[in-house]
């Protein structure tokens, strides 16, 4: 089907202002925050509720026609580019809050709501959405649920799969189904935990029923500045292990704190090595935050800084949720890994990624939810230049290998998409991933849904060829 046509079946089906192609377009759509694969879309397509969703799909199934779900794109390995082209159902303009039940403490949305809007319905109630990636003033509920998502303080209250009690999903022969049920634990297979994470490869959700979360009371925020990351990183093992579960305990290095200086003069301490900012909450917030104190001075902690009041804490978080943006001040592009690690082994892999970076000639930041033994390195690079385009993504594999030698996982949070297909071949056997697709194929037989994503048997050189484009 030309791209004119394809566009005009889909104009017919809804209105012209939901539709959009061109070049412009192409361009706009064709990657997600991981900017090394890119493959342009025919067509973006902005349904505004699950009956329209519903009519795409079928449309889609009817012409043959790959269709990939998107939600605002800020998603770190190429989940939501469209690997085989086709249709974006791009769900930003679903962003209405369908219900509120105090009583129950749940909320029914649908999953194009910015996650931050999600809490603000509901602060008046003092009540939040828990789930908090960095991005999540834009990042949507789709999203979220997509990518199974973890934020800074998922480390106390857990990551979105455990804040979901159902999603009504458009399935892959176009169907409606509601996964899930008003209370937690359903009886029979756990469909929704299938969904949740499935990186839009098993339909596309339309609304979701999320529990909310008492808003935190007693908030006491520390910033604790080292001359060196081992000791930052030493100082998070030895808290986890005196048996206090912050609310978060994030890690920043030294590159990180001189980007977000720059941008937002925040008052960081810029000539520190790294530095941890940990949160304490609830009844015993003052004791548990003295304790972690005395074990950051024990690791020759330069400098401790307690939030004095809720602006002074507000201005902590704005700069560790505002660094990586901080970070295109000081370089063209940029590429987030993701891998995860028992948080003992911290030091080591750290130590490992900066001997990565300079083996491969590259920059590299670090900026990671320490508490959950995450990793981000951000290698700094341009990407109109092949030879650092190679460099990174073999700097990245390199590290990714490390975390699985450490007992650790390819992705702590940001997902597989297209990033991760291989390495995901190293952490399962043939036979463990054949079961995987078997289960996909259940659900999605017909593979026009997000085609070319999470499992090696969907893999097509058509990415490979992406790559290589992507470094002109
Ligand atoms: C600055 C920055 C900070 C970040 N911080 C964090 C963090 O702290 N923690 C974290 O976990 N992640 C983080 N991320 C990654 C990203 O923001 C999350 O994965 C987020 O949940 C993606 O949401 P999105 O709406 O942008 O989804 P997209 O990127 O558009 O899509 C992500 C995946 O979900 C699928 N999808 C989207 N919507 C739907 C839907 N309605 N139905 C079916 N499938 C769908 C897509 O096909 C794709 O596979 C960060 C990213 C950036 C750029």
């Amino acid at each position: 089907m030309t791209e004119e046509g394809l566009a005009q079946g889909l104009i017919d089906l809804l209105s012209p202002g939901q539709v959009m192609s061109g070049e412009a377009v192409e361009r706009a759509y064709d990657c997600d925050a991981y900017t090394v694969h890119r493959a342009h879309p025919q067509a973006v397509v902005f349904p505004k509720n699950t009956a329209e969703v519903q009519k795409i799909v079928r449309w889609c199934i009817e012409n043959g026609v790959p269709y990939t779900p998107r939600g605002a794109g800020t998603g770190l390995s190429g989940g939501s580019m469209p690997a085989h082209g086709g249709v974006i159902v791009a769900l930003t303009r679903m962003r209405e809050i369908l219900q509120v039940d105090i009583e129950n403490r749940t909320m029914l949305a649908q999953a194009g709501c910015a996650n931050l809007a999600l809490s603000k319905a509901v602060e008046d109630h003092c009540l939040h959405f828990a789930p908090d990636p960095s991005s999540q003033t834009v990042c949507t509920l789709g999203g979220n649920i997509n990518e199974n998502s973890g934020g800074p303080h998922t480390l106390k209250f857990g990551v979105t799969a455990d804040h979901v009690l159902a999603v009504t999903l458009v399935d892959c022969e176009g169907e409606v189904r509601l996964v899930g049920g008003e209370v937690g634990g359903m009886p029979g297979l756990d469909l929704l935990g299938f969904v949740i994470g499935s990186e839009g490869t098993l339909g596309i959700v339309t609304e979701a029923l999320v529990r909310l979360t008492p808003n935190p009371i007693n908030i006491r925020t520390m910033l604790a500045a080292f001359a060196n990351s081992d000791q930052a990183t030493n100082t998070v093992s030895q808290i986890i292990a005196s048996g206090i579960i912050p609310a978060a305990m994030e890690f920043m290095d030294a590159t990180i704190l001189q980007a977000v200086e720059a941008a937002f003069h925040t008052g960081l301490p810029t000539d520190a090595g790294a530095l941890l900012l940990i949160e304490c909450d609830g009844d015993n917030a003052e004791s548990e935050i003295t304790s972690a104190e005395e074990i950051a001075r024990a690791q020759k902690a330069v400098q401790i800084r307690i939030a004095e009041d809720a602006d002074d804490r507000a201005k902590l978080w704005t700069a560790r949720k505002k660094s990586i943006g901080a970070i295109g001040r000081i370089s063209v592009s940029m590429v987030t890994h993701d891998g995860v690690i028992p948080r003992s082994k911290l030091p080591e892999v750290l130590d490992f990624v900066y001997k990565t970076a300079e083996q491969y000639g590259l920059r590299v930041a670090n900026i990671f939810h320490a508490g959950d033994g995450n990793l981000h390195p951000i290698f700094l690079f341009d990407d109109r230049n092949p030879e650092e385009v190679d460099a990174v993504v073999a700097a990245g594999e390199a590290v990714i290998r490390k975390c699985l030698a450490e007992g650790g996982s390819v992705t702590g949070e940001h997902g597989i998409g297209v990033e991760k297909i291989d390495l995901l071949a190293e952490m399962f056997s043939p036979e463990d991933l054949r079961l995987q697709d078997d289960l996909r194929r259940a659900f999605n037989g017909g593979n026009l849904c997000n085609p070319g994503k999470v499992l090696p048997s969907q893999k097509s050189c058509v990415e490979v060829r992406v790559r290589r484009r992507a470094a002109h």
